[in-house]
């Protein structure tokens, strides 16, 4: 069986000790194998800190920005290969693979393009000049520096490449070497995208670190920074063993969709909205962090909205995704069917069923009792306000509950506040009125609203796509972390330094 190596300190290494097996989570065949650890991580961090950083820091911004786009156009040529790795070792169909494999070149895509606007300096400029003196020779200019640490990437199981790429290609056009970590049990596709990126960059600049994290935390330094997504307990763990580091989280998130009053559920917006509800619950079987968890509607809809998703969900063929016909595949491990189990056991407790019972299927072209298998499930709360199970706990696969309001846009805005802080809610409606009302009391609790009306529906990509261009993070139960969102992506990675001085040394040192 192929064991999967480390590539640390610019070779690859196959680490030691016990081994950890990878599987397909349709069949749960072996599809790979890690070590456990022995890894020489301290070599890595002064690697990165010596040659990376070195190797980088003598890069302009455009340069850096070739580098990224050398990157994506690795993704798009073995897009193929990338794709038959996710099917077999994350569960994902066709559509999910190619997503998230797709999300990955078009994010350091994105980069390439910034680096390139960026274009010869190396010192990022924030804001306008400023006048500081009597005179306008005397100006001020707040800049941001690359830091002269290493960034440490841990990434969670569900998107094995879009989640390593984003985190990479904000690093590697600030300027910041970096140690990737993805999650053990989905490594294959990011072990791939390291043998494809390693040729390609300059050394020093991506190393990457197959299984379990070992002492690697105990190694990072002050002028380090680490870049998270994964739940909220190792979020917790992270915060607590590295008190003084400058840490992005990005962690649970119990995003909500509403419907409001002024939409007919068979108009286009109506359209939409179901489509995003059905999409977010079945697109990588529910394992999204930005996926729909909780959907708001007027009460004299409710039933109707209940009926609609259920029709649409009941055509859905699930089971092992190297079919053709199979729309949705299993969760991605043991441990998180056992999690979505325990998760929709307990909202059982408190709502009632609308379709899927407690996730019980049947799926297709998988050996008998084999594979971490659910079906979709949609609950129905009578009060989703108050409904504990609801908004505390995030059930991180192909399940989402319904409850009903009256439509007004303050009771709205107050259930999105109640999952304490998300990634992205989303609200549907063509009333401008209702929208400001909502977006002005509900922005405080999200990282990212989406705002769905009759004049972008037809080339909207759904709350759920992560977009290079806009912000993505949350504040609260979210992480409190902000990644992406174009230049504003780098500055994780970058100091911020107030120069002040003559206005045209000033203006030239950011490229002016
Ligand atoms: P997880 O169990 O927290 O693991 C996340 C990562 O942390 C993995 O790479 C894991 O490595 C690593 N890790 C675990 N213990 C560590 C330690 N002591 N030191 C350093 N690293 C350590 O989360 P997950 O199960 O992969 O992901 C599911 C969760 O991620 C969900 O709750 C979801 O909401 C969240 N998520 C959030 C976002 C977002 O953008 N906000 C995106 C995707 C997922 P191993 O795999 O080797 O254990």
């Amino acid at each position: 069986m192929q064991l999967l190596a480390s590539f640390l300190s610019g070779a690859w290494s196959n680490g030691s000790g016990s081994k950890q097996v990878l599987v397909n989570p349709a069949t749960e065949a072996a599809v790979a194998e890690v070590s456990a650890g022995g890894h020489d991580l301290a070599a890595a961090f002064t690697y990165a800190r010596t040659t990376g950083t070195s190797e980088l820091a003598a890069l302009t911004f455009a340069q850096r920005g070739e580098l990224v786009g050398a990157l994506a156009k690795a993704i798009s040529n073995a897009r193929e290969d990338l794709i038959a790795l996710a099917i077999a070792n994350g569960g994902n169909t066709r559509g999910d693979a190619k997503f998230d494999i797709d999300g990955a070149a078009v994010t350091l895509s994105h980069y390439a393009e910034l680096g390139a606007k960026l274009g010869s300096a190396k010192l990022l400029g924030d804001g306008e000049p400023i006048q500081v003196g009597r005179t306008a020779r005397m100006g001020g200019q707040h800049v941001w520096a690359s830091r002269r640490g290493v960034a440490v990437h841990i990434n969670a199981f569900n998107f094995p490449a879009w989640g390593t790429c984003e985190k990479l290609a904000c690093s590697l056009v600030a300027g910041v070497p970096v140690i990737s970590k993805p999650a053990t049990a989905t490594a294959l596709v990011a072990h791939r995208l390291a043998q494809l990126f390693e040729p390609l960059l300059p050394k020093g600049a991506l190393q990457m670190l197959i299984g379990p994290a070992g002492n690697l935390l105990d190694h990072v330094g002050h002028s380090d920074v680490v870049a998270f997504t994964g739940g909220s307990e190792t979020a917790k763990m992270l915060r607590a063993k590295l008190p003084g580091t400058r840490l992005n989280i990005e962690a649970d998130s119990l995003n909500a969709a509403v419907l409001a009053p002024d939409v007919d559920l068979t108009s286009e917006v109506g359209n939409l909205f179901l489509g995003d509800v059905v999409r977010d619950m079945t697109q990588k079987t529910g394992q999204k962090c930005t996926a729909i968890r909780r959907v708001l509607v007027p009460d004299d809809k409710l039933a109707d909205v209940c009926d609609a998703i259920k029709d649409r969900l009941s055509a859905l063929k699930i089971g092992n995704p190297e079919l053709e016909e199979v729309r949705m595949g299993p969760v991605a491990t043991a441990q998180q069917l056992k999690d979505v189990r325990a998760g929709i056991a307990r909202l059982a407790e408190a709502t009632e069923s609308v379709h899927g019972g407690l996730g019980e299927v049947s799926p297709l072209g998988v050996p008998e009792g084999k594979g971490y298998f659910l079906g979709p499930v949609v609950r129905r709360a009578k009060d989703p306000m108050n409904c504990a199970p609801l908004n505390e706990h995030e059930v991180f696969g192909p399940v989402s509950t319904v409850g009903g309001y009256t439509g007004d846009a303050a009771f709205a805005a107050a259930f999105i506040a109640k999952g304490e802080g998300c990634l992205v809610s989303s609200a549907y409606s063509d009333d401008r009125d209702w929208t400001a009302s909502f977006v002005v009391a509900a922005a405080p609790w999200a990282g990212r609203l989406y705002l769905g009306s009759s004049k972008m529906a037809a080339q909207s990509p759904g709350p759920g796509t992560v977009l290079p261009s806009l912000v993505h993070g949350g504040p609260g139960r979210a992480g409190g972390g902000e990644e992406l969102g174009g230049s504003r992506g780098l500055q994780f990675y970058m100091q911020r330094c107030a120069l002040e001085g003559d206005a045209s040394v000033l203006k030239s040192l950011i490229g002016g």
